[in-house]
């Protein structure tokens, strides 16, 4: 299926579908993006992308302008939450770059859509605003030779696919928001991110825009959530309620946390199907994963980059999208697994936290290569070399 002149129809204009978007227009394909917001945008929030992103981002015509905007991490602090003791580093910055040949990047999620949605629009594709899409027989997406479901967690094209259900809660809440840097502690605006665990909770935190701001995640275990929706206003109080015990530079941040918002963390478990007929799952609609490993956005930007070189190389849809599908399944299924495994390793309880802690304090002073090398496999991964 050569792209040129083939109708393609994209349904959410998050990180995903906007990526594949231009990944498809780019190779002529003939693209309208429907996203049920009014305007792209996204509640003020940071987004780590690890080499394996930017390679897609660079690939993507994107990257000069982002490289302008993001922040370059030093390293990742895994640390303790009351005393903030450090328990293990992993190099980033020069290290990341001579490792994998790449930056890790800290940005702006706004900034990320926008260069995304200005340089889709610069290759042609129809961005439609304020269009919910109810289902992938929806009249709007008649014409459409293939419909991207890029639709996020709660997609309703999922169903399309045979996947049954909806997503489910999985046990985590997270607080998230921004603190301008001047209301903080120096540190916290220096180039790292800093990962405060404690049982059953983690907080982490990174600076963004020249270190004017600080993101912030906190993350809680709960046994449910109540709320209809999966993202509400949070209530700072309750925030600190909820990290009382956070000492040092964590518990300033968390004190000095005026505004923020309240997101469930929803999923469900891998799905045996990624395509059916002319719809294909991509993004958070395919593979929702628990943002412990940070790399949702990235799996979205590297399943854009795949779709877009697949049905570019097949004889017809049908076998673009088995292609993708075969090529994208096992690798978004591990970073899945590798995420809900770092949540247990981040909210160990007291009587593990003290071994394993000094576990990670030794490898960490004696080898730190060893601690930066469990992640070759993910950051070291380029998707775009393979078209
Ligand atoms: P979404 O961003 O959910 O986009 C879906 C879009 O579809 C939305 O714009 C929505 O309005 C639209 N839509 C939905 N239904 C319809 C419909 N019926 N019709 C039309 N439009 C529709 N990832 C990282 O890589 N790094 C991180 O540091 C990171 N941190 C995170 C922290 C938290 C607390 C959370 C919750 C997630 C984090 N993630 C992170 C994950 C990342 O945000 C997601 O994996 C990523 O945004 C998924 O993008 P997407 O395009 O698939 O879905």
């Amino acid at each position: 299926m050569a792209l040129a002149g083939r109708t393609i129809a994209v349904v959410g204009g998050g990180v995903g579908g906007l990526a594949a978007a231009l990944a498809l227009a780019r190779r002529g394909a003939d693209v309208t993006l429907w996203e049920r917001a009014p305007e792209l945008g996204e509640v003020g929030a940071g987004l780590q992308i690890g080499p394996n992103g930017v390679a897609v981002l660079e690939a993507l015509g994107v990257a000069g302008r982002l490289a302008a905007q993001a922040s370059l991490p030093e390293a990742v602090e895994l640390r303790e939450h009351r005393s903030g003791r450090l328990v293990a580093r992993v190099p980033l910055g020069a290290a990341a770059r001579a490792r994998y040949g790449r930056p890790y990047w800290h940005l702006h999620r706004a900034d990320l859509l926008a260069a995304l949605a200005d340089a889709a629009v610069a290759a042609g594709v129809r961005l439609r605003l304020g269009h919910e899409i109810a289902a992938a027989d929806d009249i709007e997406l008649a014409g459409a030779e293939v419909v991207v479901a890029a639709d996020g967690v709660r997609s309703r094209l999922r169903a399309a696919t045979g996947a049954d259900g909806g997503a489910r809660f999985t046990g985590q809440v997270a607080w998230r928001g921004l603190v301008p840097a001047d209301r903080l502690p120096p540190v916290l605006a220096r180039p790292a991110a800093r990962v405060w665990m404690a049982p059953g909770r983690h907080l982490v935190s990174y600076p963004l825009r020249d270190g004017r701001l600080v993101n912030f995640v906190a993350v809680e275990e709960r046994a449910a959530w109540a709320d209809e929706g999966w993202r509400q206003p949070g209530d700072p109080a309750e925030l600190r309620r909820a990290f009382a015990d956070f000492g040092g530079d964590a518990g300033a941040l968390v004190a000095a946390v005026s505004d923020c918002f309240l997101w469930g963390l929803f999923g469900h478990p891998p799905l045996p199907r990624w395509q059916a007929g002319r719809v294909v799952l991509l993004g958070d609609a395919c593979h929702p994963m628990l943002p412990f490993l940070a790399q949702g956005a990235a799996m979205a930007l590297e399943d854009a980059w795949t779709l877009a070189t697949a049905l570019d190389a097949a004889p017809d849809p049908a076998a673009g999208l088995a292609t993708y599908e075969r090529l994208r399944q096992v690798r978004a299924t591990r970073v899945q697994r590798a995420s809900a495994q770092n949540a247990r390793v981040y909210h160990l309880g007291t009587a593990a936290r003290g071994p394993v802690h000094a576990a990670l304090r030794a490898a960490s002073a004696l080898a730190p290569g060893l601690l930066a090398g469990r992640f070759d496999w993910l950051y070291g991964c380029d998707v775009t070399r393979a078209g």
